[in-house]
């Protein structure tokens, strides 16, 4: 029982550490070119997904696995922040679907616990999704007008 899950867990951390990667290197493009507002945003959901791969290296720790270091996605970068979007709508789709997927699979392995860790994530990521695509379907719909307004802010 705990192999399979451990596994899916693993799978989760892989890209829980690749949207981190991601994210912070949209942080740092979107800051270094005077997009604070956004930069932020990006940063805030960064530490989020490393909350979520601490959680998930606890889990598997707790049941006799080992977390993975890899992320299972290259970081994209240089893109312009409709792209950039894409990519994060993307990567939190697909956790979206895999942790949907996982929860179900968890609860038929009898851990009600990984399955909970699961929908907590899932919650989390739905948030997240949403998150980006308002601003994609801003950016889409106002152009440039709408990007003026993710422009300047306080580094951080
Ligand atoms: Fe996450
Ligand atoms: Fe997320």
């Amino acid at each position: 029982m705990s192999e399979k899950v451990i596994d899916l867990l693993n799978k989760a951390r892989s890209s829980e550490l690749a949207a981190i990667l991601q994210y912070m290197a949209h942080h740092y493009e979107l800051e270094d070119a005077d997009f604070g507002k956004l930069a932020k945003v990006l940063k805030t959901v960064a530490i989020e997904e490393m909350k979520h791969a601490e959680a998930l290296a606890e889990r598997i720790l707790f049941l006799g696995g080992t977390p993975t270091t890899k992320p299972d996605v290259e970081t994209k970068k240089g893109q312009e922040i409709a792209a950039m979007l894409a990519t994060d709508i993307a990567l939190e789709a697909g956790a979206v679907k895999a942790y949907n997927e996982s929860a179900v699979q968890c609860g038929e392995l009898r851990d009600q616990i990984s399955k909970d860790l699961f929908d907590t994530l899932l919650g989390e990521e739905e948030a997240h999704l949403d998150q980006f695509q308002n601003i994609k379907d801003h950016v889409d719909k106002l152009g440039a007008a709408y990007l003026a307004t993710l422009a300047g802010g306080d580094a951080e």
